[in-house]
């Protein structure tokens, strides 16, 4: 029941109504607590308030009980403790830029890194005094030789999430870690649900929350992780110069989609694993990239450290056919659009020119990669589907 001082003006009461919350309401949604302006009850507060604390609100840029509500839900999947979110992965990645690196400094990249990592440390070496190296993706405890007085921050893949190399995550830390050298890990394939870096001695998971948590195609949203203090400090505060921000109603649409996340990744799985293995048998395939077949590189330490691959896998064509035809195959899908990104609940496919990406270490395939990404849809009607495009290939 809405008690409003009647003696105050229509407009003023309607900007400060009272007794409007129902209390004793309950329910499964995530409230949406959305705010530019947060309140103080006095001055006293206000000016004591500390950037470092989470337990405080100091404006809705940095954090709202629904941001906080999703970034304590990323932590315990995760198993990591503090949790900064990004309007996008790639902004998230940046954060973990800006928080750690400085001109002067050193950054290694793996040669099988999402393409827009590789151009954020080629813009920084450009234009910001950092110098960005490229490394095979499994060269494992070799990592260590690379390592400079000056490296600042190794970033890690696992697996590339369109090569599908595993790396030796604990080897890589394990070098890190003796010289003091942050890692950070893009985990976004996993979704933190099939591969746990913590337990692998890496500082930093970074998630795309576009992809399996938001689980829709359309929510923007990224996430860094860590367990340790004074790492998180550094991102934060990067994040707070940089102006970074994510909205509620944005964070309540991945909060939406959570509970289901395991469900639909295990679907994705098995779905997946299930097209690869008949594909693997096509004559119009020269080698299957999925980590979970013996024969791709890092199969072993997919074996040894993961619990599951979900949606994505990659092929290599023949050499016999043209890109130009490989074009045709990935057009006559469909049932799989042509799109960037991956997550929900449609299929999608995508060609890549490797050779064109890689510096640090040799591709060793010639015919053209295609890439997909397996949805929700009735598996024998995807089949169906690749194996008509299939045949335009005749
Ligand atoms: C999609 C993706 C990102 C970036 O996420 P956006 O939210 O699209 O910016 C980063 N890393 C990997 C591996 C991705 O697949």
């Amino acid at each position: 029941m809405n008690k409003t001082d009647s003696s105050r003006a229509l407009q003023t009461r309607i900007l400060h109504p009272e007794g409007e919350i129902t209390p004793g309401f309950e329910s499964f949604a995530a409230p949406v607590t959305r705010a530019s302006t947060v309140v103080f009850p006095d001055l006293a507060t206000l000016r004591a308030l500390d950037w470092r604390d989470d337990a405080q609100w100091r404006y809705g840029l940095h954090a709202t009980p629904t941001s906080a509500m999703l970034a304590g839900r990323l932590a315990a999947i995760e198993g990591g403790e503090h949790v900064l979110l990004q309007p996008s992965g790639l902004s998230a990645i940046s954060n973990v830029y800006f928080g750690l690196v400085k001109a002067g400094d050193d950054v290694l990249i793996p040669d099988n890194a999402y393409s827009p990592n590789r151009e954020h440390g080629d813009w920084l070496a450009r234009d910001f005094g950092v110098t960005a190296r490229y490394y095979d993706p499994l060269i494992g405890a070799g990592i260590a030789s690379l390592i400079q007085p000056n490296t600042r921050l190794i970033w890690i893949e696992a697996p590339g999430s369109v090569t599908m190399e595993v790396p030796d995550v604990r080897a890589i830390t394990a070098a890190a870690r003796a010289r003091n050298v942050v890692t950070a890990i893009d985990n976004t394939y996993s979704a933190g649900l099939a591969f746990k870096p913590f337990e692998h001695g890496v500082d930093i998971s970074v998630q795309a929350l576009t992809k399996y948590q938001s689980g829709g195609s359309d929510v923007l949203m990224g996430a860094t992780i860590t367990r340790e203090r004074d790492v998180y400090l550094k991102l934060k505060q990067a994040r707070m110069r940089l102006g970074i921000g994510v909205s509620a109603d944005d964070c309540s649409l991945v909060l939406r989609a959570l509970p289901s996340m395991k469900a639909r990744f295990e679907a994705h799985d098995r779905s997946a694993l299930a097209l690869a293995s008949w594909l693997k048998t096509r004559g119009e395939i020269a080698a299957m990239l999925h980590p979970a077949f013996e024969d791709c590189p890092g199969h072993a330490e997919f074996k040894r450290d993961f619990t599951g691959a979900g949606g994505l896998f990659s092929v290599v064509f023949q050499e016999r056919y043209s890109p130009e035809q490989i074009d045709t195959f990935c057009e006559s899908l469909e049932l799989f659009a042509l799109g960037w990104s991956w997550g929900g609940a449609h299929s999608l496919v995508m060609p890549y020119h490797i050779d064109s990406m890689r510096t640090a270490s040799r591709w060793p395939h010639r015919g053209t990669l295609v890439r997909f990404y397996v949805g929700l849809e009735d598996e024998a009607d995807l089949r169906a589907d690749i194996e008509q495009a299939l045949a335009k290939l005749a």
